[in-house]
């Protein structure tokens, strides 16, 4: 396998299909949320009912701009939608509302570590309904198909990439971006298993040095970034021991199976003129002028981008503020704790740290915790004053995560103040110094890594809480006598 990928360079484009966080469908009143009840969300035009017409919703159309300007993408002045013709017994119209010559977005890019993947096109379309296959056993025995149409009529969009992509790690975080900026400026949720994103998944390889491309399948059904690295990483060898052994790659629509681990062929890829599309009679163009594009940028949220670059500039490293921009609750939470006057560092390391070990051990949202940010920013403000020490702090944090007690209140029930006063620490500091001799004078001999088995056997008798620099002086003190 490996001498697959010295010989060959895989080459990869992605069509990501993104649903759109509307209220309602694309081209009806009917709802879209997830999960309900089979068959309750089914409108005129959804069921094809006879002159049932299909009206746009123009959020959708708002939507896709926003997504198109967060994508670098060019908004023509004027977008139309396409029919394109199919049976699927999940689309009772008998063809597909799309978008062909005239999309909402042309072009544009999206940023990753080492690149800038191409993006051709972003489309508005329609989602088609779901089969639920039952019973399946034998040519007519018990075999039957369910349909559910609560999704037809989803609004989706379409978002295709340029053939950038050189590796399955390449791919996976182009859709790892991709997914932060849609679910960061709003428009789709991102979830991979409830089919809210979905990535068809091109690939071909060619020997490496050579310019053209070879001949690419399209895997459909990948579900996860697990299953699209697998995915990829598969269909590479499988094309590869194709050329080997003097065989051809056919252009071709493949099926992953996750259980198997394999892809399998579905059908022959069909060209675009195989779906007749035509301009949708029942629906005007849609002209998008300059004021339109410029009142949908003015609601453009910071990118996950711009907020990495703030959260370096604030303190973190880069590696962290990726981390927390990777998960967008814990940094819009992260935000909070800024905005109300958390030092950024120090408030990083104990999300990342101390809360993040708790959230997942607890299998939680940080929204869903005890841990609220009022109290995260007056524990963290108790330890900036000195109040309490570090590794005080870091027991307390877990504390509250457990209880949602308030910081202060329990610091005070618990006794953990930090001991900032001479009198009350000499004395054990004396009394460590008297009680290990041998120590001492290993120390005095020249030992100076002792130093820190006086501080730990302080610290333990403090229970942690003296004052370090304190200790530090009233220990060099003693031992230097
Ligand atoms: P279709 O709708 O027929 O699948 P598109 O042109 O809309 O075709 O999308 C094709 C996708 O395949 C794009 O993401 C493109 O980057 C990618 N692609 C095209 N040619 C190749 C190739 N030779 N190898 C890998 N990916 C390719
Ligand atoms: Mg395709």
């Amino acid at each position: 396998m490996s001498d697959y990928k010295d010989k060959y360079e895989m080459v990869i484009g992605l069509e990501v299909h993104a649903q759109l966080k509307t209220q309602t469908k694309i081209f009806g009143r009917e709802g879209c949320e997830f999960g309900r009840e089979p068959n309750t969300e089914t409108g005129t035009v959804t069921m094809a009912l006879p002159g049932a017409l299909p009206v746009l919703n123009k959020e959708c159309i708002n939507m896709g701009i926003l997504a198109g300007l967060a994508l670098n993408s060019k908004i023509p002045s004027r977008c139309k939608f396409d029919r394109k013709q199919y049976f699927y017994p999940d689309l009772p119209k008998g063809y597909q509302i799309s978008q062909y010559d005239e999309p909402i977005c042309q072009g544009g890019w999206v940023q990753i570590s080492n690149k800038k993947i191409g993006i051709t096109r972003a489309h508005l379309e329609e989602d088609a309904g779901k089969l639920v296959h039952a019973g399946a056993s034998g040519l007519y025995g018990s075999a039957y198909s369910l349909v559910d149409l609560n999704r037809a009529g989803t609004p989706l969009l379409e978002i295709v990439s340029e053939p950038d992509m050189r590796s399955s790690e390449e791919a996976r975080e182009y859709v790892e971006k991709l997914r932060n900026i849609l679910k960061y400026i709003g428009v789709c949720d991102g979830n991979l298993e409830e089919g809210s994103m979905r990535a068809d998944c091109n690939i071909s390889i060619r020997p490496i040095g050579q310019k053209e491309f070879g001949t690419r399948a399209e895997i459909k059904n990948v579900n996860s970034f697990r299953s699209l690295v697998r995915a990829i990483e598969y269909e590479f060898i499988r094309q590869a021991e194709i050329i080997e052994e003097g065989g051809k790659v056919i252009q071709e629509t493949r099926l992953w199976d996750d259980n198997s681990g394999t892809t399998s062929s579905m059908r022959g890829k069909e060209d675009a003129h195989d779906y007749r599309y035509f301009p949708e009679p029942d629906l005007m163009p849609v002209e998008i002028s300059q004021e339109w594009i410029d009142s949908v940028k003015a609601k453009m949220p910071e990118l996950p981008d711009e907020k990495v670059e703030r959260y370096i500039k604030s303190g973190l490293s880069e590696y962290d503020a990726n981390v927390l921009v990777n998960q967008i609750d814990m940094a819009m939470y992260f935000d909070e704790l800024l905005k109300k006057g958390a030092d950024a560092k120090t408030a990083s390391n104990f999300l990342m740290g101390e809360v993040a070990a708790f959230l997942k051990e607890e299998k939680i949202t940080i929204n869903e915790s005890k841990l609220t940010v009022d109290n995260f920013v007056k524990l963290l403000d108790l330890l900036k004053k000195g109040t309490i020490s570090n590794n005080i702090a870091k027991g307390l944090v877990i504390d509250i995560l457990n209880t949602g007690k308030d910081a202060q209140a329990l610091v005070e029930e618990k006794g953990l103040s930090v001991i900032s006063d001479e009198s009350s620490i000499l004395p054990i500091v004396q009394k460590i110094v008297q009680s290990n001799p041998e120590q001492v004078a290993a120390y005095k001999g020249g030992k100076d890594k002792l130093f820190g088995f006086f501080v730990g056997q302080a610290m333990k008798e403090t229970k942690g809480r003296a004052n370090p620099q304190l200790l530090n002086k009233l220990l060099k003190q003693e031992l230097d006598k």
